[in-house]
């Protein structure tokens, strides 16, 4: 490659500060290092994180950034150590590593990567971003920074995916789509002819919707304060649709009531503390599984102890539960066979020039999910 060695001029979505719009620029992207790899991003999908991380957590140390962690691309080139990746392999960036070797990769009880941290999630330190802007180095935003055109990632958080794979369909299984589907059929680990209650329809929750139903569920109750989600519900697997500004009664007791006295499992996908008790609340005594997928840094969350008592457990779950390497390319593969849905969830096309359109998209409940183009696709 022409490029290899060299610094990459490209382009890329700038969020300088907080709150404010993203600039499209023309940013410095250096050469992979030691066991980085070098990414041109084909297709980036906007993820509520990357809205939670520019509009709701807002610390300023966290800017200048560059967003975006939902992706999927070609790679351009490979750092020195790098044997297992070569330049035009299809790949897709992972928020959460897999490195292999560390006390929780060799667990199978979890995908807690050591490699991954929560500082790491939000933003990497300003010497492990590999961007620069008009003399200024950029963060790099859960260790991918996706919307550019160029990023560099740690090979250990890079996942390569069949040759066929269609780049601006699979970008969704790089965070959404695995970590709503992981969160029914890994985390709550939902058995057959249960009842379920999905709490949020966006990309995460209709994901673990479909989750629910390829474990069996028998009900599966899709819960939105936006009417809209659950037609696209009802096509994902939910039998039933509620909507808590429809009733007077708490959420918990409204599904109580519909299920003799509790959901077998519930998942909060949304990021809100308060329905993270209800979705717990809502689930019945002895058995019931509540998993927190929903993502929220900023509020305390309560619950009386007589919850968990009573013999409900309360879980949470990061991506799904997925060892992200391993996993991802066996979930690629799963759609390319038919047996996850991804077209489902795309409701709008758009180029990285448009990425602020898109997060207005979100922010308003006007979208599941929005893929932008951010380079032609290529085949090797
Ligand atoms: P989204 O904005 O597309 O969807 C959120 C949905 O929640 C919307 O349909 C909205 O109408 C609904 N909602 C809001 N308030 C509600 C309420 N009080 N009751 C019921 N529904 C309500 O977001 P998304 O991209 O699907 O992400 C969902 C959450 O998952 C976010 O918090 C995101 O940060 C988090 N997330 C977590 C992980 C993880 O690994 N745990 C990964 C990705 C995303
Ligand atoms: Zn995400
Ligand atoms: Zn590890």
């Amino acid at each position: 490659m022409a490029t290899a060695g060299k610094v990459i001029k490209c382009k890329a979505a700038v969020a300088w500060e907080p709150n404010k719009p993203l600039v499209i620029e023309e940013i410095e992207v250096a050469p992979p290092q030691e066991n980085e790899v070098r990414i041109k991003i084909v297709a980036t999908a906007v993820c509520h994180t990357d809205l939670y991380h520019l509009l709701e957590n807002m610390h300023k140390d966290g800017f200048p950034v560059v967003l975006g962690h939902e992706a999927a691309g070609i790679v351009e080139s490979v750092g020195p150590g790098v044997t297992e990746f070569q330049p035009g392999d299809k790949v897709i960036p992972l928020f959460i590593a897999q490195c292999g070797e560390c006390r929780f990769c060799k667990s199978p009880k979890t995908n807690q990567c050591d490699v991954w941290t929560k500082a790491r999630l939000e933003v990497m330190s300003p010497s492990d971003s590999r961007f620069t802007c008009k003399g200024k180095k950029l963060l790099q935003f859960s260790g991918t920074s996706t919307f550019s055109e160029y990023t560099v990632v740690n090979q250990t958080a890079v996942a390569k995916i069949d040759p066929a794979a269609p780049l601006d369909k699979v970008c969704l299984l790089s965070c959404g789509i695995c970590t709503g589907y992981g969160a029914a059929v890994n985390t709550a680990k939902v058995e057959p002819g249960s009842t379920c209650a999905v709490f949020g329809l966006g990309a995460v929750g209709l994901a673990a919707v479909m989750g629910c139903k390829a474990a069996g569920a028998k009900r599966i109750i899709a819960v939105d304060i936006n009417p809209e989600k659950s037609e696209k519900a009802k096509v994902l697997g939910a039998t039933d649709f509620v909507n808590p500004k429809d009733h007077s009664k708490p959420i918990s007791q409204v599904l109580s009531e519909m299920t003799d006295g509790g959901v077998d499992y519930s998942l909060e996908c949304v990021g809100n503390v308060g329905l993270m008790r209800s979705a717990l609340e809502s689930c019945v005594k002895g058995w019931g599984v509540s998993v927190v997928v929903g993502w929220t840094d900023l509020q305390d969350v309560a619950v009386r102890p007589v919850q968990l008592i009573t013999g409900r457990t309360w879980k949470g779950s990061l991506f799904g539960g997925f060892k992200g390497k391993a996993a991802v390319p066996q979930m690629v593969k799963a759609y390319l066979d038919k047996k996850v849905k991804l077209d489902e969830f795309i409701t709008h096309n758009m180029t990285l020039d448009q990425v602020n359109d898109a997060i207005e998209l979100m922010k308003h409940g006007k979208c599941i999910r929005t893929i932008l183009t951010v380079s032609p696709q290529q085949r090797k």
